[in-house]
């Protein structure tokens, strides 16, 4: 069998691999990165939020998605009947970014690939990884090209950033439940061809049908537009017609804001299902390797983080693995899965309040507390590690108490 050798192998050339590899790449480190689709592909997870910025920064990225002039997105607006609550990035607490994109994977994604090919690093797409045997921390890992040709690649370290392909978790049995209750999701792309003109065609907006039931809308800048439904499976798997487009545009007329926009228009795809996404992992990092991204752990799309932590777990890695190849200790376990498991836990805390209703109480209350409003929008955009922000040091108390407070003062109007 042919071999080669490498001193980091990448699964995955996904937003998480691509940071990773670009960061090592940057820094002297022999990186080669395996991808077993051909780019462009479709993926879903087209809103991003500003904290990407500084991960695609850093890495040496973010000029080349720059040149692409992708939407950008400068907040986020919720829609529950006939009210509103709309977040701007620019609005919020602490330092960060304070715009992001809404994007087509598929483009998103080749551009940040053909950066990477750019710099010369060593990426092979249609390679499939099949199998990785450790030995110690170095490893061997066995793949297959579009050829049929195996061969095996020994590297000193791997970042498994193979998203729902879960290579490492897969083959060292890491799959652990997630926190999150089981809930599934359906979409499509459309041409919208009743986009209006101004802010309303281009804004993104999640429209809430039922406190567990929301719509996504993600207008693009190349005319298309993204629609979604989330909900817990058994309403997914219930809403019935012939198919997904049926399924799909009954759940559109249900919403009174988008009805009109998108009656008529037809799907550029049947829509895609994804039954109970929300995946979690036993540990983040083994000797010899990490998981990244959506190889580590999804919660839910509703607050737009999953690319977010898959960035930020992509350059965290590789800042890491650098540290340690200069000679300097790492604690693996305090400095990457603390670190990856405090943010994921306050995003967890929102995901799980927005479907208890509670955030929503908090979104939706008039009049608003810009203060508050702040907060949350500093959380939103993705900076969860400020623990300056109350709502990030707190969140797994402010959110319930606030709504409890906010729910009985309206009882007792
Ligand atoms: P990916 O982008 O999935 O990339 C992984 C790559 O690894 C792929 O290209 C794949 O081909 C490759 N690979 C897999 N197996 C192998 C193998 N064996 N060998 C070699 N290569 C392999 N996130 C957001 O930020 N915003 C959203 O709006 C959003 N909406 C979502 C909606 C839904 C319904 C769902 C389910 C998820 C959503 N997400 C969203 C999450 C988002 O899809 C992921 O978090 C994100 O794509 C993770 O990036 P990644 O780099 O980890 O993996």
């Amino acid at each position: 069998m042919l071999k080669e050798s490498t001193e980091v192998l990448v699964i995955g050339a996904g937003p998480s691999g691509c940071v990773a590899a670009s960061y090592l790449h940057n820094n002297g480190v022999k990186v080669k990165v395996v991808e077993r689709s051909k780019f462009p592909r479709f993926v879903i997870g087209e809103s991003l939020i500003p904290r990407v910025m500084d991960h695609f920064e850093e890495a040496g990225l973010l000029d080349a998605l720059i040149a692409k002039d992708f939407e950008k997105k400068f907040g986020a607006r919720f829609i529950r009947g006939e009210e509103l609550c709309v977040f701007d990035f620019s609005i919020k607490f602490g330092d960060g970014w304070d715009w992001t994109w809404q994007v087509p994977r598929a483009d998103f994604d080749n551009t940040l690939a053909e950066e990477v090919v750019r710099k010369g690093i060593d990426l092979e797409f249609e390679t499939e990884v099949l199998d990785v045997v450790f030995n110690g921390t170095d490893s061997v890992t066995t793949v297959r090209n579009k050829e049929g040709v195996t061969r095996e690649i020994h590297a000193k370290f791997i970042i498994d950033s193979s998203g729902y392909g879960r290579v490492l978790p897969r083959i060292l049995k890491l799959d652990a439940p997630s926190s999150i209750p089981e809930n599934s999701s359906m979409f499509t792309h459309v041409k919208d061809i009743k986009r209006p003109v101004g802010v309303e065609g281009t804004q993104i907006t999640f429209d809430i049908l039922e406190t567990k039931v929301w719509l996504w809308v993600i207008p693009f800048s190349n005319g298309n537009t993204s629609i979604g439904v989330v909900g817990p499976t058994s309403y997914i798997n219930a809403i019935g017609g012939a198919n997904n487009t049926e399924a799909l545009k009954k759940i559109i007329a249900q919403s009174d804001f988008y009805r009109d926009r998108f009656e008529g228009v037809d799907f550029l795809f049947e829509p895609h299902k994804i039954e109970n996404y929300s995946c979690s992992v036993t540990q983040l990092y083994g000797p010899g390797y990490t998981l990244t991204g959506n190889s580590s752990e999804f919660l839910d799309p509703v607050f737009s983080s999953g690319v977010c932590f898959a960035t930020e777990s992509g350059m965290l890695s590789a800042k890491l693995f650098l540290k340690e190849r200069n000679g300097e200790k790492v604690d693996w376990e305090t400095e990457y899965s603390d670190y990856m498991r405090r943010g994921v836990n306050v995003f967890a805390t929102y995901v799980k309040e927005w479907y208890t209703g509670n955030l929503q109480t908090l979104f939706f209350h008039q009049p608003e507390n810009p203060d508050v409003k702040q907060k949350i929008c500093s959380v939103l955009a993705g900076y969860v590690w400020d623990e300056e922000n109350p709502f990030v040091k707190k969140h797994d108390r402010v959110i319930k108490s606030m709504a409890y407070m906010l729910q009985n003062e309206k009882s007792a109007e």
